[in-house]
């Protein structure tokens, strides 16, 4: 039972091929520079060792189909799928489904024309997703294929939470309310955490930090997504790799006022050259360590800006949930950087959240428990998959879709 996972950028396609019925995965690529003379495909394939075999091919790749048949000429070649149409089913990551869908669907004409109606929303992603989704159908018309939304899981947001304070006909004309984002991995992190809480999902209150290039925070109650600090676009909430985060919304109006710079140069101020990289000069996380530990001083107050903020959320959603099971760390920064752990609790033990020092630094690639024996609140790392979750939901949708029973499919 092999279901593909797509995630389609403007110049690349990304994707995972899962055997659904073990939630082993086989292989997995990345084709960058789509349209480049250069592009380079970049595949690893379990081996029978249980390890993975890299496997690097540059060629030219003009547009997305040819890049499809080439993803498909090496997994044919590697024995990772001797045909398309032998796949159960194929997974699409689409970034914004606005307010029309609170869980993975079926692609249809509806589905498809949906994705384009709320591409302004989602310039750089709807698109390019879309573009995905039609090669995908062109190349196995009789494989059903999913669309999975990052948007999906915040869905269950009230009202009082996903809102501006805005006149209304923002809202019912211009669908302007917040959205959220990283669905995908706040949802995986969450039924993991309750697993290891021994909890069902719906017993389990919990704060998920997904703390990755982009950031973002979700108080998640009964297993549902309650608030998250992502809004309409991505750029709203955690400060971020290149992104700014929270700020004064006036802020805009000066910049363009009296500054004179246009609306086009402040949204690509705020979204490719604020955040960590605006602060210091470098938007890896590793490297803004480095510099911090060498005594560089913007090095040093991007971190320290990096988890107030993280602190400041994890405050505000203790209030918002009233009772909170566990804070959950995931994302590369989040599951590698013991120094934005420590910090982002530090002085919360009023909260109940406390830090265990040597628990904290022990941490490598794995799930783990990190809080102090005296912490009521359990602190977590655990790892995102996106792409699992992505390949179980597709899985969902269309056994739910064929009536078929649930049994054979891992959890
Ligand atoms: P992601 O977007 O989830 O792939 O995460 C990328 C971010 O994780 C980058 O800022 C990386 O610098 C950061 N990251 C990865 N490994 C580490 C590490 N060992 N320590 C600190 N940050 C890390």
């Amino acid at each position: 039972m092999k279901v593909t996972v797509i995630n389609t950028g403007s110049s690349s396609i990304k994707y995972a091929v899962f055997d659904m019925s073990s939630c082993i995965l086989l292989g997995s690529g990345l084709l960058e520079r789509i349209g480049a003379a250069d592009s380079r495909l970049r595949h690893r394939r379990l081996n029978d060792a249980g390890a993975f075999d890299e496997l690097v091919r540059t060629r030219p790749v003009a547009e997305h189909r040819e890049g499809f048949d080439f993803i498909l000429s090496v997994a044919s070649e590697l024995r990772i799928l001797s045909n398309p149409d032998e796949l159960f089913g194929i997974g699409h990551r689409v970034v914004h489904g606005g307010d029309a869908y609170r869980e993975a669907v079926l692609i249809d004409r509806e589905v498809i024309a949906n994705i384009k109606r709320f591409a302004p929303l989602a310039p750089l992603h709807n698109p390019a997703n879309l573009k995905g989704i039609e090669v995908a159908l062109e190349r196995s018309p009789g494989v059903p294929q999913v669309a999975v939304f990052d948007t999906a899981f915040h869905q269950s947001m009230p009202p009082h939470s996903f809102h501006y304070a805005l006149p209304r006909p923002m809202y019912r004309e211009h669908h302007v309310r917040r959205y959220g984002f990283h669905g995908n991995s706040h949802g995986y992190v969450a039924k993991r955490a309750a697993e290891l809480l021994g909890k069902p999902l719906e017993a389990v209150n919990l704060i998920t930090l997904h703390l990755g290039n982009g950031a973002s925070a979700a108080a998640i109650g009964g297993g549902k997504s309650l608030d998250t600090s992502m809004g309409m676009t991505p750029l709203e909430g955690l400060m971020m790799g290149t992104r700014c985060g929270d700020l004064d919304p006036a802020l805009h109006f000066y910049l363009a006022k009296k500054a004179g710079i246009s609306l086009d140069e402040i949204e690509k101020l705020l979204n490719t050259e604020s955040g960590l990289k605006g602060v210091c000069g470098v938007n890896d996380m590793r490297e803004v360590e480095r510099l911090a530990a060498a005594n560089d001083p913007d090095a040093q107050l991007a971190i320290d800006m990096f988890c107030y903020r993280i602190k400041k959320y994890i405050g505000a959603y203790c209030a918002v949930l009233g009772r909170v099971d566990a804070l959950v760390f995931t994302g590369g920064i989040g599951e590698n950087s013991p120094i934005v752990r420590e910090r982002a609790c530090a002085g919360l033990s009023a909260l109940g959240i406390a830090v265990d020092e040597q628990k904290n630094t022990a941490v490598s690639k794995n799930e783990a428990e990190i809080q102090a024996d005296r912490s009521p609140i359990k602190i977590l790392v655990i790892p995102t998959n996106e792409e699992l979750e992505i390949a179980r939901q597709t899985l969902e949708t269309i056994i739910r879709a064929k009536g078929m029973p649930r049994e054979s499919v891992c959890s």
